[in-house]
C-alpha cells in the first residue's frame, strides 16, 4: 500500500518544506518530489495548504490508573479512560504513540508488575502504540535491583519514582531514589521524577486541615513553589551523584525552572517538560465554587499568571524539552465526591486529545512557538528521549507512517461536546482553536478523517523502547 501525502508543508524539529511525502508498507520512504509518484500510490490525499507533520508522542498519561494518592473510599478508583478509550481519545488528536505507566506497589516484584500491566494492556483494542514506564516504590523486595535491569530488557526503559504523596504507598525516600538512579546508570535508563517535597507539604496539608482550611485552593497553598523547586534540585544532585539521566515530570513554576536551568547550563544530564494545563489553567480557577474549582485540583497545581509566562519563555529557549499531558482523567462524579475537600478531590485532569491543537492556538498562533519549535516539542524530543526515535517523532525515511495532516485553517471550539474521552468535563472548554487535526494515519493506514475513528480499534499494542540515557547528553547548552 503505497500512501502519497502531496502539496503539503512538512513540518519536522529541523524545519518547514513544501514536499510530498510517500508512505510505503507502513514507512515513510521519502520526503520531497517525485515526478509521476500520484500515478504510482495506491492513495493521494490532497494536504494543499496543510501542515504534515509526524504523529505525536505523548510520554506521560494515566490510562485505568489507580488513584494513588486519595485515601477515600468513597472515591472510585481508576481514572475514567481505560487503555483503549485513551488510545482513541489520543489518535483523534493526532497523538499515534502513548507511553503510560506500570506500577509497582510495595512488595510486589517489579517483574511481576510489569506482566500484570501488559496483560490488561493485551485486553484492550489499542488505537495506538503504548510503552510503559515503571512506577518504582519498593527496592526492599528481593532481587529489585536486578530486576530493574531486567526490565530494560523488557523494553521498560525508564523507572518513574514518586517524591511527593506521603500518604499513598507510592512515595520514596531519599535512598530509594539514589539506588534507583545507580541501577538507571548502569543500564542506560532514564529516572523520571514527580518533584515536590513530599514531607513538607504533608506537614501543610495536616495544619490547613487542622484549621479548615479544605476549599481547592488549598491545594496549592499547601504546595508552594518551593516545595517543586527543592526537590527538583534534590532529584539534579542526586542523579548527578549517581551518574543517571534524569527526567523531571510537569514542571510547573518559575522557581523549579530556574533550577534546572542552572543545572542545565552546569553540565547536568536533565530533561524537562510542563504539561498543556499548566499553559493556560493558572491559580485562580482553584478559588471558583467547590464543584467548579474541583476540576483544576492536578499535581503540582496551577500556578501564578507569572509562572505561567515563565513556562512559555522556558518552552522557547529550551529550558523546558517536552509538552505531554498528564492525561489523568477523572469523571465530575469523581472530582465531585471529593470536592468538599482539596484532600480528597482526586487530583488529575484530561488532555491527550487537545495538546496538539491547544499548543498550536497558544503556542504557534500566539507567536512563542514556530511550528518546527512545536513538533520538536511534542514529537521529535519526547521519542528521542524515551528510546522511540527515529522510528517515532520524525518524517525521515524509514520513519513509521505515523502522519498528521493539520489543518491550519480549520476552526473549532474545544468542549465536552465534542470530547472523545470519557472524563465529561474539558479543560479549555470554550476555547476557539483555528488550527484542526484534519486527517491522521498510522502505520501507513488513514485511521482518522473528520475527528472520527475509522479503522480495526486493536491495531496497536505495546511498545518496547530502546534504552535512551545517551539522548541526555552532558552539557547541551539552552538557547539564550
Ligand atoms: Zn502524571
Amino acid at each position: 500500500m503505497k500512501l502519497l501525502i502531496a502539496g503539503g508543508q512538512v513540518v519536522t524539529a529541523d524545519g518547514s518544506t513544501d514536499a510530498d511525502v510517500l508512505v510505503d508498507d507502513g514507512r515513510v520512504a521519502w520526503v520531497g518530489r517525485v515526478p509521476g509518484a500520484d500515478a504510482d500510490a495506491d492513495r493521494v490525499i490532497d494536504a494543499r495548504g496543510k501542515l504534515v507533520m509526524p504523529g505525536a508522542v505523548d510520554m506521560h498519561t494515566h490510562l485505568e490508573a489507580p488513584n494513588n494518592e486519595i485515601r477515600e473510599a468513597a472515591i472510585d478508583a481508576l481514572t475514567c479512560d481505560d487503555y483503549h478509550d485513551g488510545s482513541i481519545a489520543a489518535i483523534v488528536g493526532g497523538t499515534t504513540t502513548l507511553v503510560d505507566f506500570a506500577t509497582q506497589n510495595p512488595g510486589d516484584g517489579l517483574i511481576d508488575s510489569l506482566e500484570q500491566c501488559r496483560a490488561k494492556l493485551a485486553a484492550r483494542p489499542l488505537a495506538t502504540d503504548i510503552g510503559l514506564h515503571m512506577i518504582v516504590a519498593d527496592l526492599g523486595v528481593p532481587g529489585a535491583e536486578a530486576e530493574l535491569a531486567a526490565l530494560c530488557d523488557e523494553g521498560v526503559t525508564s523507572f518513574k519514582l514518586f517524591m511527593a504523596y506521603k500518604e499513598s504507598p507510592l512515595m520514596i525516600d531519599d535512598d530509594t531514589l539514589f539506588r534507583v538512579a545507580q541501577v538507571a546508570a548502569a543500564n542506560d535508563a532514564v529516572v523520571v521524577v514527580h518533584a515536590e517535597s513530599g514531607d513538607a507539604i504533608n506537614v501543610l496539608q495536616r495544619q490547613a486541615v487542622a484549621a479548615g482550611d479544605t476549599a481547592a485552593i488549598w491545594h496549592a497553598r499547601t504546595r508552594p513553589p518551593a516545595t517543586e523547586a527543592e526537590a527538583v534540585n534534590r532529584a539534579i544532585e542526586l542523579c548527578r551523584v549517581a551518574g543517571a539521566a534524569l527526567y523531571i515530570m510537569h514542571v510547573s513554576s518559575a522557581e523549579a525552572l530556574a533550577v534546572i536551568e542552572r543545572a542545565k547550563r552546569g553540565g547536568a544530564r536533565v530533561r524537562a517538560e510542563t504539561c498543556t494545563h499548566y499553559l493556560y489553567v493558572d491559580e485562580s480557577w482553584l478559588e471558583r465554587p467547590p464543584e467548579e474549582a474541583c476540576k483544576f485540583v492536578f499535581t503540582p497545581p496551577p500556578r501564578s499568571a507569572d509562572d505561567r509566562e515563565a513556562l512559555w519563555d522556558a518552552l522557547a529557549r529550551g529550558v523546558l524539552d517536552v509538552v505531554s499531558t498528564d492525561h489523568c482523567p477523572y469523571t465530575l462524579e469523581q472530582k465531585r465526591g471529593g470536592a468538599h475537600s482539596f484532600m480528597a478531590t482526586p487530583n488529575g485532569v484530561p488532555g491527550v486529545e487537545n495538546r496538539l491543537e491547544v499548543m498550536f492556538e497558544l503556542g504557534v498562533r500566539g507567536g512563542r512557538l514556530s511550528p518546527s519549535r512545536l513538533v520538536e516539542l511534542l514529537c521529535t524530543e519526547p521519542a528521542r528521549l524515551y528510546g522511540m526515535h527515529p522510528s517515532k517523532g520524525t518524517l525521515s525515511p524509514g520513519a513509521d507512517g505515523d502522519v498528521v495532516i493539520f489543518d491550519p485553517a480549520a476552526e473549532r471550539t474545544l468542549s465536552v461536546d465534542s470530547q472523545i474521552s470519557t472524563a465529561d468535563f474539558c479543560v479549555f472548554e470554550g476555547l476557539r482553536v483555528s488550527g484542526s487535526v484534519d486527517t491522521v494515519v498510522r502505520g501507513g493506514q488513514v485511521v482518522v478523517e473528520n475527528r472520527e475513528y475509522l479503522a480495526d480499534p486493536g491495531l496497536g499494542g505495546f511498545l518496547a523502547r530502546q534504552r535512551s540515557a545517551q539522548a541526555f547528553r552532558i552539557g547541551q547548552p539552552t538557547e539564550a
